[in-house]
């Protein structure tokens, strides 16, 4: 059941993104980070990133 698919992996990835403040990491839509729809659930703070490996 628990495949490894990259793209689903990829897509898990692009909707994820960390608070700048706390770090929390939240699953959020990356449109509604854009228009700053989102708050932080721990913290309650607007920045967000993008979640990136190096
Ligand atoms: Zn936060």
């Amino acid at each position: 059941m628990a495949t490894k698919m990259p793209a689903a992996q990829n897509r898990l990835f692009k909707n994820m993104f960390i608070c700048k403040n706390c770090k929390h990491k939240m699953k959020i839509e990356p449109l509604k980070v854009l228009q700053g729809k989102v708050k932080c659930r721990k913290c309650g703070k607007r920045d967000f990133r993008v979640i990136r490996k190096k």
